[in-house]
């Protein structure tokens, strides 16, 4: 029970495939009482379906790239919880047709909306969350992936994005460390979720990480929950600024 008597705020449970409802469930499994966000009505009955296996969840709608959005999931999570010790952020989104083409051809709303929600609202939710976080310290996980650090065809302005939020991770540790708060990211193999089926060739992705990882095989859920896991509770309590890569030790490769 490693985080026995542990609040947390998981955003970006879109279904059941969804890494932060893995990390979640492994959560709550080991204690924590969770509040679960959604961005809008088009989820909300997923949400509060996957809702029903936790123990006394609370759900907020959260658009991230709102500011009264995050403002008041904030302030619902302080009246229901009081205080928190832990986020998960896991939320991405680029157009569809940013992930289909080249790079070179994003629009300039393409390129904006993508920093928007996959690397700005990281600082944005953490702003709020720290001073939720002021008596014991806490945590703040983020899911990054191996295409901000080397091209991935077809990533694109999403690798851009991911680029700034392991940046994001490394300022936030610096600011927010003294406040006893970590920020780490795991940066996980591909997988089959809604976000990633809309990056055009992503199963050729799957089959030659299959291929050239040391492990011989593709990432699952559960071994990214199990490394949540771990960067969420004291276990980790001297690690910050980290991007821990589990994704079966492709990213040691040079092809
Ligand atoms: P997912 O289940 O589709 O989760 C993405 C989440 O982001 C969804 O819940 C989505 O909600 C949410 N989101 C998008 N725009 C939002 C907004 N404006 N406000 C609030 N929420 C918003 O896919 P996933 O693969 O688990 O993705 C989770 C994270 O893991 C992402 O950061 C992704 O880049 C990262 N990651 C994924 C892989 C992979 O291969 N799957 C690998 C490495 C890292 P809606 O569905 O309502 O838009």
């Amino acid at each position: 029970m490693l985080l026995q008597g542990k609040k947390g705020i998981v955003f970006g449970v879109a279904n059941q495939r969804s890494l932060a409802w893995a990390i979640a469930q492994r959560a709550s499994e080991h204690g924590a009482r969770l509040a679960l966000t959604y961005q809008g009505e088009r989820l909300e009955e997923n949400a509060r379906e996957l809702a029903r296996e936790l123990a006394d969840p609370a759900l907020i709608c959260c658009d991230v790239t709102k500011d009264e959005d995050i403002e008041s999931a904030f302030k619902r999570v302080r009246e229901e919880f009081g205080s928190l010790d832990f986020v998960v952020h896991g939320i991405a989104f680029a157009l569809r047709e940013d992930l289909e083409g080249d790079y070179v051809d994003t629009s300039r709303e393409g390129y904006r909306v993508a920093q928007d929600v996959s690397a700005y609202s990281l600082a944005a939710i953490a702003k709020h969350a720290a001073p939720l976080m002021e008596e014991r310290g806490g945590s703040i996980l983020t899911l990054t992936y191996i295409g901000g650090e080397r091209v991935i065809p077809h990533y694109n302005v999403m690798g851009v994005a991911k680029a700034a939020l392991d940046m994001s991770v490394r300022y936030l540790a610096w600011d927010l460390g003294s406040r006893g708060i970590r920020v780490n990211a795991i940066s996980a193999g591909p997988l089959k979720t809604l976000a990633s089926a809309g990056i055009r060739g992503f199963s050729k992705i799957l089959a030659h990480m299959k291929e050239h990882s040391p492990l011989r095989r593709n990432t699952n859920q559960a071994e990214v929950a199990d490394a949540a896991l771990f960067l969420l509770s004291d276990l980790s309590r001297g690690v910050t600024g980290e991007i821990l890569h589990v994704d079966c030790g492709y990213h040691v490769m040079g092809i």
